[in-house]
């Protein structure tokens, strides 16, 4: 079900900062996005067929201040595209893995997102994503 890499979710602290960084790399920043339900200003690299997605957190009770909190900035999740998010999600429970949104919900960047359960994804947080482009 899944096809590719969509993007791999970093925490920063700062996306000043993180931009900065990921410039020296070489990759070219394509936007800047905030995402209100979420509690994150969210930035965007290319790279390949997949992109780099710089998560910093706009309030203290953000997931990704606890996050950072907690672990520190880093990788905080992996998305995999897929082609039907309803679908994907229906066959990740018929597999046995654990759901944290039984429906899709919005996320950054136009796309339709859902995060299995850490518990029963072997640590890695995992995003399934229906990309809009
Ligand atoms: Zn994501």
């Amino acid at each position: 079900m899944v096809k590719h890499i969509s993007h791999i979710g970093i925490a920063v602290k700062d996306l000043e900062t993180g931009i900065a960084f990921y410039e020296k790399l070489g990759l070219k920043l394509e936007a800047i996005e905030e995402v209100p339900s979420q509690k994150v200003k969210v930035a965007f690299f290319p790279c390949g067929d997949t992109r780099i997605e710089l998560l910093a957190p706009t309030a203290e009770d953000s997931p990704i201040a606890k996050f950072i909190e907690k672990k520190g900035e880093g990788i905080q999740h992996i998305a995999f595209a897929v082609d039907n998010l309803p679908q994907g999600l229906e066959k990740a429970q018929e597999e046995g893995i654990l759901l944290i949104d039984k429906e899709p919900r919005p996320g950054a960047h136009g796309a339709d997102i859902a995060f299995l359960h850490p518990k029963s994804t072997l640590g890695v947080l995992i995003e399934l994503c229906k990309e809009k482009h």
